[in-house]
């Protein structure tokens, strides 16, 4: 079954100051990675820009226009500690919203079964009317909504494998009852949110803490023993995946073990469960994973096990 990738070249115009973990040559290693004899099958599409209307979904208008009066003419501007804009970052962002709600489309009116958006900047730790961790729109919440309030799904699962708690995901679906949100992240860890005892207003949203120091084996277990049961119990129409590629052992920024190999298991895990209860729809997007060569071959790895599903 087709596979779509998404990417677009504005995405590399989101630059970052020297030294910042989330920087433009992720997404030159991700498209170099998925450049070879082994991704031909990939049906690649352009990221289209998202509108205002899009980003409305999840996000105030005074919120979309404070962060597009905030992009510098030259230069950086600091949103917060880790958080920057520079001249290409709010085209940058419309084509990670796009990119989303294209591919969610592309799997819903069947012309692909399963997506990769491969954007920047990520999404998943921006909140309501917060700007947060490297993310300025909450992309995947935007798709999901999209989702819901445009085509018409009233049950829309959103699994987040990032090692960083998807604070902002957490927060636009909160009160969503037709959503759920699963995240597994190390805990403790930035931004400190996402304990188990958080499970929004309608018990959507689940949260599963990965000790520091844990591995591959810990996670298959959670995984096997609460993520999946969960996701088999609310029989999904599609299923969203933040994929970040930060809990690889090589990653500087968190202190989990995963390997690839880790990733494969988990994207098979995930595509066997859209396969049972949505006919393989799956749409998932790049969120962290700051370690070049992890990412690259971790990327990779979860984009074959999406082709050979
Ligand atoms: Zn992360």
């Amino acid at each position: 079954m087709t596979v779509a990738l998404f990417m677009h070249e504005d995405c590399l115009d989101h630059v970052t100051p020297e030294g910042h973990p989330e920087q433009v040559a992720r997404l030159r290693r991700i498209a170099e990675a998925l450049g070879g004899p082994d991704f031909g099958a990939l049906d690649r599409r352009a990221a289209p820009l998202g509108e205002d209307a899009d980003i409305a979904l999840c996000h105030p208008q005074s919120y979309i226009d404070r962060i597009a009066a905030g992009v510098p003419d030259e230069g950086r501007a600091r949103l917060d500690e880790d958080t920057w804009l520079s001249a290409g970052s709010m085209t940058a962002a419309r084509r990670a919203v796009g990119g989303a709600i294209a591919a969610v489309d592309a799997v819903l009116d069947g012309s692909a079964q399963k997506a990769f958006v491969a954007a920047r900047p990520p999404g998943h730790h921006a909140e309501t009317a917060t700007p947060m961790g490297f993310c300025l729109f909450g992309n995947i919440a935007i798709a999901a909504r999209h989702a819901m309030e445009r085509r018409g799904l009233s049950r829309v699962a959103v699994v987040d494998f990032d090692v960083h708690h998807g604070n902002g995901t957490q927060d636009l679906l909160w009160n969503e009852a037709r959503a759920l949100f699963i995240g597994s992240h190390q805990s403790p860890l930035w931004p400190g949110t996402g304990r188990a005892s958080e499970t929004g207003a309608h018990g959507n949203v689940m949260n599963i803490e990965l000790a520091t120091g844990s591995g591959g084996a810990e996670m298959r277990a959670a995984y096997e023993a609460e993520v999946f049961p969960a996701l088999e119990d609310f029989k999904p129409e599609l299923l969203l995946v933040s994929a970040g590629f930060d809990a690889h052992a090589r990653d500087p920024l968190a202190q989990l073990n995963w390997q690839t190999d880790d990733y494969v298991w988990l994207t098979e895990r995930l595509c066997d469960i859209a396969a049972r209860h949505c006919g393989g729809k799956l749409v998932s997007l790049l969120e962290g994973g700051y370690d070049l060569d992890a990412l690259a071959q971790a990327s990779a790895a979860h984009v074959g096990a999406l082709l050979s599903a």
